[in-house]
């Protein structure tokens, strides 16, 4: 059953990272996301095929034994790992295994109503979850869920985990043209995270071939959508791919303004400032009205409350 665990994977992010995939086989997954990097597949509400907990905590030691470098433990599927029943008993087991390593889970969020799930998640040190729409029918249109699943119930069940979680929250909003790239669709999941208060949402596109005919947005639309969000909540772009750079000069007034309404990273910064403008930012991080602040792993550019 080697096909659990995948990886090493290494990133600047999350460090060097093996992947456990709850769902090896086959793809059991509540959602038939137009982008999904899996073939199409009808839309289940729970598994049908199940790797007992023994099994799959076998393969961890297996590979940590073989990969004594592994920084987080990433628990994601062929599917929804949520779905798997056991997933209490298995991040308990991992937890009691793992040491210093951190733990992550990859979901789409579907199933956060339950529970059950709420109380695994709670155990897991980040948890990643997807949110590509907040109205019901462009989630709909992206995500074609499985009959009963519902954005607004999603949101609200959203919101009744992050208060009690304890661990790094963090939001995944993927673009795809012409479903979900308008201001409006922004804007109503700028008001929802807002309420929520991610650590951090992570901003991007389809950079592999999708399940249906559907196309990326560039990387100059990711950075025009960031600008529909609240400025206080802390977007990063991932998505670089179809990005060209178009190098401008900014002013230091210029800088300043860009950074106070959107913290920018470092990649963002290469396709967007040319070399002198690069250089002006050098020169008002020395003087401290620019500074870098650490998000959950991202570095971003800001600009110093002392500006304010
Ligand atoms: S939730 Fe993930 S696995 Fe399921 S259809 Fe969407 S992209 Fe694919």
């Amino acid at each position: 059953m080697s096909n659990i665990i995948f990886g090493p994977i290494r990133s600047r992010r999350f460090g060097t990272s093996l992947g456990i995939d709850l769902s090896p086989s086959s793809k059991q997954c509540n959602y038939d996301c137009v982008y999904c990097e899996l073939a199409p597949a009808t839309t289940v509400d729970h598994q049908s095929t199940v790797l007992p907990v023994a099994t799959i905590i076998t393969e961890i030691q297996k590979a940590l034994a073989a990969h004594p470098d592994i920084d987080v433990l990433t628990l994601t599927a062929n599917g929804e790992p949520t779905l798997y029943p056991h997933l209490e008993a298995l991040v308990d087991a991992i937890n009691a295994i793992k040491g210093e390593i951190r733990t992550l889970i990859l979901s789409n969020g579907s199933t956060i109503a339950d529970p059950a799930v709420q109380q695994a998640l709670s155990k897991i040190d980040t948890v990643k979850l997807s949110l590509d729409c907040a109205t019901p029918r462009c989630f709909k249109r992206i995500d074609r869920m499985h009959e009963g699943i519902d954005i607004e119930t999603i949101q609200s069940d959203m919101l009744a985990f992050k208060e009690h979680y304890r661990g790094t929250l963090i939001i995944e909003v993927l673009i795809v043209k012409g479903i979900n790239d308008r201001a409006q669709e922004i804007e109503a999941l700028s008001t929802f995270l807002e309420q929520l208060r991610p650590a951090r949402i992570d901003l991007g596109t389809i950079d592999r071939p999708p399940a249906y005919k559907v196309e990326p947005v560039t990387y100059e639309t990711l950075y025009t959508l960031a600008q529909h969000f609240n400025p206080n909540l802390p977007v990063h772009i991932t998505h670089r791919k179809h990005g060209t750079p178009t190098p401008a000069s900014y002013d230091n007034e210029a800088i300043l303004t860009t950074l106070a309404k959107r913290p920018l990273t470092q990649e963002d910064i290469d396709l967007l400032f040319d070399s002198s403008s690069q250089k002006r930012l050098q020169k008002l991080l020395d003087e401290q009205r620019v500074i870098i602040r650490n998000t959950h792993g991202v570095d971003f550019f800001t600009v110093s409350h002392e500006n304010h």
